[in-house]
């Protein structure tokens, strides 16, 4: 079966319509003359519209400081009348990781990056906060009634973004996951062996689809763009009709577009915590 998004990401949506959506703002900072974070922007802007939610741009260039990007950030995390506040990555200028994830307003932190908010994540079962990809790669394999309790689950990728979360997320879940990273040796049998996949390397071709186990799922979380200007990701079909053996997210259409509708249900979780 193909994991498509949209059903998962029009629930989101709907629930969150049955709600005061007023006067919610989503602040962002965005790099200037960078195609990918161009395409990001509008798609950020087309899905606020359907909650009302307003966008506040904060362009950044080469030239903006780090004082001047971390002033900017404290009036905007003092500021009432913003609800969220994301950075769209990698800026055109050096900001150090760790004042970035303990400077954004907790509160405020649409991503779920903060070190209050990641430390929330691991030290309980709280999900207020998640950073929208990794929950959304959950939602969407729930969506599909894809069972996680006792399963083996296999996490290629350990960033703080994507990988490190959804391991806790599968972890509070009752399966057993385990994270594959670059340093992994035996990946090709923990791909055979896994159940459930989670495919978020930004590697193509690091899983192919023909490695896969009769039955098994996998959200791919990968986005590349191919020379032709299509849109893939991590995972390799290398077999026809595999949808009719595994299951697995289409790219685009899958775990891209239930990120989008975590990112409102974030910015609308966001403001619920600031009340
Ligand atoms: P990242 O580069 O920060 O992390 C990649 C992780 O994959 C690292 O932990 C690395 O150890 C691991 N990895 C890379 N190559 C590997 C290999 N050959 N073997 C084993 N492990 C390997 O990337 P990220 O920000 O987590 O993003 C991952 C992918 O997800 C990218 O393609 C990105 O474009 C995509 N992404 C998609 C969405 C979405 O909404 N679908 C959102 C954010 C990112």
């Amino acid at each position: 079966m193909l994991l498509k998004g949209k059903d998962a990401a029009d629930g989101i949506v709907s629930k969150l319509l049955e709600e005061d959506l007023s006067g919610l703002t989503l602040a962002v900072f965005h790099p200037l003359n960078d195609g990918a974070a161009e395409s990001y922007l509008k798609t950020k802007e087309k899905w606020l519209k359907k909650i009302n939610a307003k966008i506040e741009v904060v362009p950044v260039d080469g030239n903006m400081t780090q004082d001047q990007f971390f002033h900017k950030l404290e009036l905007l995390n003092k500021d009432s009348s913003i609800t969220g506040i994301m950075v769209e990555l990698p800026l055109p200028i050096k900001i150090p990781e760790k004042e970035l994830l303990t400077k954004i307003n907790p509160f405020k932190d649409v991503d779920g990056i903060t070190y209050f908010n990641q430390g929330k994540i691991f030290t309980s079962k709280n999900e207020d906060l998640i950073p929208c990809t990794a929950a959304a790669s959950i939602k969407l394999l729930e969506h599909h009634k894809i069972d996680f309790a006792g399963k083996n689950v296999l996490v290629i990728g350990r960033s703080y973004i994507v990988g490190l979360p959804l391991f806790k997320l599968f972890l509070n879940r009752n399966a057993t996951p385990t994270v594959a990273h670059r340093g992994t040796s035996n990946l090709k049998d923990l791909i055979h062996n896994a159940d459930i996949i989670a495919v978020c390397a930004g590697t193509r071709g690091i899983v192919r689809s023909s490695e896969v186990k009769d039955g098994a799922a996998v959200a791919d979380v990968g986005i590349h763009v191919t020379e032709d200007g299509k849109v893939v990701g991590d995972m390799i079909i290398d077999r026809e009709n595999e949808e009719t053996r595994i299951d697995y997210s289409p790219v685009p259409g899958g775990v891209g577009t239930v990120t989008n509708a975590m990112m409102l249900h974030n910015l609308v979780r966001c403001r619920q915590l600031q009340l």
